[in-house]
């Protein structure tokens, strides 16, 4: 469906991916935006569990990052600078000294070209963008492409990949905020996390991660049990970021798909599980949102309105040896897959 034009005048599209158990997710070429996503209780009544907002014009304005692919680099860059086989780079300061989400025309404020995709149990949507060499202080031509794919298991998929032609960084992942209540249904704080993860990251004041791995034993950070979100929230250790807003080392056994995250809202029953191929979840209980912001049917949002399950390689990654790499090479192809399961 045509949903508007970009300030260029070129057409934006909602595609519309329905399963015949009532999921359906709306998923916009303009910033591979997933604007909404039914999804059906304990007794099948469907809600839409992901803050958004009604019109085009509002996620082009959006600083929230609502629902959208995040690439180049997902979360921080310190200082927007690093060093790639010797050659020092600086990439767009957008967020106090650092560099945040691939900057200020990151890839949730382009168009994407998008194929609708039909499997014998799914449904999808295929978008491609060619972010060009220099593309806010990035070097290589990197071509990215994202599927989103709906399965009859009540699955969303998203499978990425990119390809270079001169040595990189990529790091991408999906910016949703969920609410399993529904949004705009108030806070998550009774939402029970499950967190796949023996360790996080540790970050300082300005949310750049120290470099430390640090065992979760003993610390707030211990969502290995399902934990009640608000349990946890006003620890002194959250509130230097105002809430959750950190990296975790997901525990895996190998390569391949491990599990990440499972978030259960008790009052309605959804549950929402997540599988990657990443080695990082960046937890984010929407701790920066605006009180009363308005949203889709005139809803309106908050502080710890949602929880985003970025699925990532750490940040600042490129600035810390330690950490998983996130250099691409020519030649080489990048790849990551997550899977949000409602069960
Ligand atoms: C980051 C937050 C940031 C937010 C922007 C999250 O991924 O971890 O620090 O403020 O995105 O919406």
């Amino acid at each position: 469906m045509r949903w508007g034009e970009t300030g260029d005048g070129d057409p934006v599209h909602l595609y519309t991916l329905a399963n015949e158990r009532g999921i359906e997710a709306r998923i916009s070429d303009y910033g591979g935006i997933v604007t909404s996503l039914m999804a059906p209780d304990r007794d099948g009544r469907l809600v839409d569990v992901v803050l958004g907002y009604d019109s085009l014009g509002e996620y082009v304005e959006d600083a929230t990052y609502f629902g959208c692919l995040i690439g180049r680099y997902a979360n921080r860059i310190a200082l927007g600078h690093f060093t790639l086989d010797g050659v020092e780079h600086s990439v767009t300061v957008n967020n106090g000294r650092n560099h945040l989400h691939g900057g200020a025309k990151g890839f949730n404020k382009v168009l994407w070209e998008a194929k609708e995709q039909r499997g014998e149990n799914s449904v999808g949507v295929r978008l491609t963008y060619l972010s060009p060499d220099g593309d806010e202080g990035y070097p290589g031509n990197l071509l990215a492409q994202v599927t989103y794919t709906l399965t009859e298991g009540n699955e969303l998929i998203l499978d990425y990949a990119a390809s270079t032609d001169a040595v990189t960084i990529v790091n991408l992942t999906n910016h949703s905020y969920f609410n399993l209540a529904g949004h705009g249904s108030g806070d998550v704080l009774d939402h029970m996390l499950t967190l796949n993860a023996d360790r996080f990251t540790p970050v300082d004041g300005e949310l750049i991660p120290t470099g430390e791995l640090r065992d979760v034993e003993g610390t707030p950070m211990d969502f290995r049990r399902p934990t009640a979100i608000g349990e946890r929230i006003d620890h002194p250790q959250l509130v230097l970021v105002g809430g959750i807003d950190h990296n975790f080392a997901l525990s895996r056994g190998s390569d391949g798909m491990a599990f990440a995250a499972r978030v259960h809202e008790p009052l309605s029953g959804r549950t929402l599980e997540v599988s990657t191929t990443e080695p990082g979840i960046q937890i984010y209980t929407g701790n920066f949102l605006q009180e009363g912001k308005t949203g889709k049917g005139g809803r309106t949002y908050g502080p710890r309105g949602a929880i985003c399950l970025e699925t990532q390689h750490f940040p600042d990654s490129l600035n810390k040896m330690n950490f998983p790499s996130t250099v691409l090479w020519p030649g080489e192809t990048y790849r990551q897959r997550t899977v949000y399961r409602f069960t």
